[in-house]
């Protein structure tokens, strides 16, 4: 919409933990930000307070176009209703669109927050120009958001792109999703501390700990990381086989979805090469040749505000 193209546009991410509104010009310049804690256990109410709060700290001007929610969980985007959220508590069927819509009297879209991020890095970041590629957030949990002929897909029940449940091992670790050995098991950040905890107590050698001050429940994956830089052999051990989990499920997506690009986000990408060469070199050596030759994977671009500006770009692609 053409004169969309002047206007402002607000983007907020939903998630679990934090709420991340922006006003965003139509280039994916950000404006203004307001980022505050969702306090999800607080239920649905109190969390729509917030994100009205958080909306109104940056829709500060007459000339916006409209406002676009990613939220972290499954969306029905044509009825804008949040239908089910592992990560939001008692989010079932909440009308969310609807409901900012009639405090905002702004159009407003609804979508899931990884393909909100997939989104984003097409409009904005690191998938400009490439119609067919699919955006990967590794972190606590991996999510997925999937374009296909510069379409986003969403599925028949709008749950299209939880990538983080394909089964790598049928015998691996139980998911929260009730299933055993989803992908997240093995290859998120919490599986990598989950995996640390195991060895430190199991007498491994290493220096994480020195990293988490002493205690096991502070081990994270950015203090695994932080270990290898002091050449921690436990460390870059864990991380590795964490990147070889990533490379077996980049390989099913390659060889379903044959895209142009794989874009890693989430906070495990801040591993960089670490992370995505050997991941890269599983891909190279499983993959279906053709595909495989195919794809590059990358980092994403846009970091922790691919969400929100992805959700601001809803605003830009609805006609
Ligand atoms: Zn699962």
């Amino acid at each position: 919409m053409p004169e969309k193209l002047g206007k402002m546009i607000v983007g907020v991410d939903l998630g679990g933990s934090k709420i991340n509104a922006i006003l965003s010009d139509s280039s994916g310049n950000i404006k203004k930000q307001d980022l505050r804690d969702s306090r999800a256990h607080e239920g649905p109410d109190a969390v729509i307070k917030r994100i009205i709060e958080s909306i109104k700290q940056v829709a500060t001007r007459a000339d916006i176009a409209g406002i676009g929610i990613g939220a972290a969980g499954a969306c029905d985007v044509a009825t804008g209703v949040i239908t089910l959220s592992p990560n939001l508590p008692g989010w079932y069927n909440i009308p969310l669109k609807d409901i900012i819509q009639r405090e905002f009297d702004l159009p407003v879209y609804l979508e899931n927050d990884a393909t909100a991020a997939a989104l984003g890095e097409h409009c904005f970041g690191g998938g400009v120009g490439i119609d067919n590629l699919i955006y990967i957030c590794v972190g606590t949990g991996i999510g997925g958001g999937i374009l296909i002929d510069g379409q986003l897909y969403h599925g028949a029940s709008g749950s299209a792109g939880e990538i983080g449940h394909m089964t790598i091992d049928i015998n691996g670790p139980r998911c929260p999703c009730g299933n055993s050995g989803c992908w997240e098991t093995l290859a998120s950040g919490t599986a990598l501390a989950r995996e640390a905890v195991k060895r430190i107590e199991a007498g491994a050698r290493t220096s994480i700990l020195n990293f988490a001050d002493g205690q096991l429940e502070k081990v994270s994956a950015h203090r695994v990381y932080l270990a290898t830089r002091e050449g921690d052999r436990l460390a870059n051990e864990l991380i590795s086989q964490t990147a070889h989990y990533l490379g077996v499920g980049l390989v099913n997506i390659v060889n379903i979805f044959n895209p142009q690009l794989i874009l890693i986000g989430g906070g495990l990408s801040r591993m960089g090469q670490l992370l995505l060469e050997p991941a890269t070199k599983v891909v190279r050596e499983r993959a279906y040749k053709l595909p495989a030759r195919a794809v590059r994977i990358e980092l994403a671009r846009l970091g922790a505000d691919a969400e929100a500006l992805g959700a601001a770009a809803l605003v830009l692609e609805s006609s």
